[in-house]
């Protein structure tokens, strides 16, 4: 019989009860026993679904109550000096090492003021993992021992589990080195790291765990040869402990052939590859493999489409002639932690539709299907009811309208599409011409405060308690009150503030054909903040004009420009489920074309000044050099100027990046006459510098939006000034570093008026 595994299932809940718990225990509402104890459920869940499914090999350890890399920095104790002070407890100093804790002194407590570690982007999903801080002073010891605590938890449940770990290689790798220790590089530490592994192994072993899962995902990049060659060393270093478990080498969200040499020889009993995402490598890998097992990664972890049964099996079959059925493993093909929990919870999809998906749970049944059906097992029902789905989406309407295809096709195809008429500085002149904009012209990047009442009211509307006409009034209200305060403060181009948006994807998603939307289908971004992705399902285009309405509104208040806000093509794919019938650049342009419209319909209806904003583009980027990425920019860029070009040089098109370090030549291709890029936490020289060569207009962000902390003139006087150092006055926006969305009224007026008094005393001074 062939064995099924997963290698992780999400631990959020299927009703968002991780987050709902942790908040409360953040604010103080339920106390650390309660919170523990509705992790301690929800595990035992999630177990028991895999177990009643007829998992082979379900995993421990892949719950947390923050992040997975954060659990195992606690668990060797690298803890930065900063966190150890106060006395916390350790779900304490675990939850302040990942969100900063500041906490008044109490008769009993100390003050604590503490920020957060860095937090950064899990390979290229939208999950985020604690950095590891290692200093010279960082003292590895094992603390605690939770992945035991939680196989032993399984255990008496009578459930046998595969401990998860992520392992030494990746854990060191994926970490930084601490302020005060900046010539430390992390894989020096692996002397001190691997005793703390071989112990918690052993602990491991001699609880009972036969097999252990050590995820080693850094081998899908482009790796320094010392960290190459840690491979050899750390796991030749743990087969020469007695008493340890067998470990399974995982790799996922990519190709690991590029370090093929790496892990060619190690001692471990098995690897796992994501044959989803690479189905290329098979013959490599399986070359590499001698006697070990080979855990097929086969049942997407990264989406939420149906397993197309016939193709994976006939896949499993190709490896089991390869290496013997006794060898190999079906597998989801890396952790479900980014795919919604359960499909059964979406009661408003449409039926059609919703045949086509599978969630974290219908993908458990989906391992455990394939690996029966390899195994002679009779599944024909199940194996029937699949095909009858693949093909109804196969030949859906919905997946296939000829007269996108078409128009596609020929955008693809019609270079023209993808260039304004004119190169920047003729475009420059008309624009010059038209707006005569002040030096140091001011702006915002789109939104502002969403306030509770803006909620209310569109809650009110979504629900049918109010009539659209009164859904109207109330969001023109809310433009009057934007338009009145930015003519108040003197700034220069005006935005209408996005009171009529619920989410800058979720908007246009709902505005367009092709997309489809969930009530339950959540998953983690960080922490205890999920996200819930639109899902791409069909071929896209758009039935009607989407912002033309409110942008006009907003025009006839003022004289000053008004300009369009629109989300950009590849920000919308990236942040969606995408399809994986067509590829992402098809996708992409089908979006762009879309845009392109609107934007052509704003030109018309007098908006002239449009920012089409692409926060997402530098995660789209592929995790290794080399020609996917240089594909990956082409098309991105492409896709941004096709939805851009088509309009007069006096049109002057705006675009908006934050979340990410930015190459300016990344952004350079999109040929936007004026960038706005989150600019206020950087500090480095360089960076500016990098910048200063960028031929349009740019405006660096002034001052961080995710603080409600007011920045005075002089500050701003100060920021700008360092700026111009390097930077061209007259190609420099003043602007804030992204939306006010989520900022209070008060502090927003109190920050946006010094930035305008801060630009109006550099305009007397040039
Ligand atoms: N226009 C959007 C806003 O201001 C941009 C948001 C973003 O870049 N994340 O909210
Ligand atoms: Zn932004």
């Amino acid at each position: 019989m062939v064995s099924s595994a997963v290698l992780g299932f999400p631990r959020i809940g299927a009703f968002r009860e991780l987050k709902k718990n942790t908040e409360a225990y953040w604010a103080g509402k339920i106390d650390a026993d309660q919170l523990l104890k509705i992790g301690k459920d929800i595990r035992e869940k999630n177990w028991k679904l895999q177990k009643d499914a007829g998992v082979d090999i379900i995993p421990s350890n892949d719950f947390s109550f923050y992040d997975q890399v954060l659990d195992l920095s606690i668990l060797f104790n690298v803890i930065p000096d900063r966190y150890t002070k106060y006395d916390l407890s350790t779900l304490d100093t675990f939850f302040a090492m990942a969100r900063g804790l500041q906490r008044k002194a109490t008769d009993s407590t100390k003050a604590v003021d503490v920020p957060a570690l860095e937090m950064v982007k899990w390979f290229d999903a939208n999950y985020h993992y604690v950095r590891p801080t290692f200093s010279n002073s960082t003292e590895f010891k094992l603390n605690g021992q939770k992945p035991v605590d939680e196989y032993l938890e399984a255990k008496s449940l009578g459930i046998e589990t595969r401990p998860v770990l992520v392992g030494p290689i990746s854990y060191l790798f994926l970490g930084k080195a601490d302020k005060d220790s900046l010539d430390l590089e992390p894989i020096s530490l692996l002397e001190k790291i691997l005793p703390l592994y071989i112990e918690i192994l052993k602990k491991l072993s001699a609880a009972g765990a036969q097999v252990v899962q050590i995820d080693e995902p850094v081998l899908v990049l482009d790796l320094p040869e010392n960290v190459k060659s840690a491979f050899q060393i750390a796991y030749e270093k743990i087969a020469s402990s007695e008493g340890l478990p067998k470990l399974i080498l995982t790799t996922y969200f990519g190709d690991v052939r590029p370090n093929l040499d790496a892990i060619k020889n190690l001692p471990v009993s098995g690897f796992h590859f994501d044959f989803v995402r690479t189905p290329e490598q098979f013959d490599d890998v399986v070359s590499i493999l001698g006697d070990k097992t080979l855990s097929v990664g086969i049942v997407d972890g990264r989406n939420i489409w149906k397993n197309n049964y016939s193709n994976s099996i006939e896949f499993v079959n190709k490896a089991i002639e390869k290496v013997g059925s006794d060898k190999i493993i079906v597998a989801t093909s890396s952790s479900l932690l980014h795919t919604p929990v359960d499909l059964v919870n979406e009661k408003k999809l449409d039926s059609e539709i919703k045949n086509w998906f599978s969630f974290a749970t219908q993908k458990v049944d989906e391992v455990v299907t394939i690996a029966k059906a390899v195994s002679g097992v009779d599944v024909s029902s199940q194996l029937s009811e699949n095909a009858a789905a693949i093909k109804s989406r196969k030949e859906s309407k919905i997946t296939n309208n000829p007269e996108v295809r078409k128009r596609t096709a020929e955008a693809i195809a019609d270079e023209s599409m993808a260039k304004r008429h004119s190169d920047f500085p003729t475009r420059l002149v008309s624009q010059k011409a038209k707006y005569n904009l002040p030096l140091f012209p001011t702006t915002t990047i789109g939104s502002f405060p969403q306030t509770k009442e803006i909620r209310i009211n569109r809650n009110k509307f979504t629900k049918g308690e109010i009539t659209p006409e009164e859904y109207e009034t109330f969001i023109n209200s809310e433009m009057e009150r934007v338009v009145k305060f930015q003519e108040e403060i003197g700034l220069d181009v005006l935005v209408h503030g996005e009171p009529e948006r619920n989410d800058m994807v979720q908007y246009f998603g709902e505005k367009l054909n092709g997309f489809a939307f969930t009530q339950n289908g959540w998953v983690q971004s960080y922490g205890s903040r999920y996200v819930r992705p639109p899902i791409l399902v069909g071929d896209v285009d758009r039935p009607a004009a989407m912002t033309v309405k409110e942008s006009v509104y907003a025009q006839s208040l003022t004289e000053k420009p008004m300009k369009g806000m629109l989300t950009g093509p590849v920000t919308i794919l990236r942040w969606s489920f995408p399809r994986d019938d067509v590829t992402q650049k098809v996708q992409s342009y089908q979006l762009s074309l879309a845009l392109r419209d609107e934007v052509q319909d704003l030109e018309k209806a007098g908006i002239t000044v449009i920012q089409v904003d692409e926060p997402a583009i530098r995660e789209g980027l592929p995790l290794r050099a080399g020609e996917e990425r240089s594909d990956y920019l082409k098309w991105a860029a492409e896709s941004f100027r096709i939805a851009t070009s088509g309009v007069e040089d006096s049109t002057q098109i705006h675009s908006h990046f934050c979340y990410s370090d930015l190459d300016p030549n990344h952004i350079k291709a999109l040929d936007a006459d004026v960038v706005s890029i989150e600019f206020s936490k950087k500090d480095d020289p360089n960076y500016i510098q990098e910048f200063s060569n960028y031929p349009n207009h740019i405006g660096l962000g002034l001052f961080d939006i995710h603080s409600p902390r007011i920045p005075s003139k002089e500050e701003f006087i100060a920021r700008i000034g360092e700026i111009l150092k390097v930077y061209p006055a007259d190609k420099f926006w003043v602007n804030p570093d992204c939306g006010l969305k989520t900022r209070g009224w008060e502090e927003t007026r109190a920050s946006l008026t010094n930035m305008v008094d801060a630009a109006k005393f550099y305009r007397e001074k040039y």
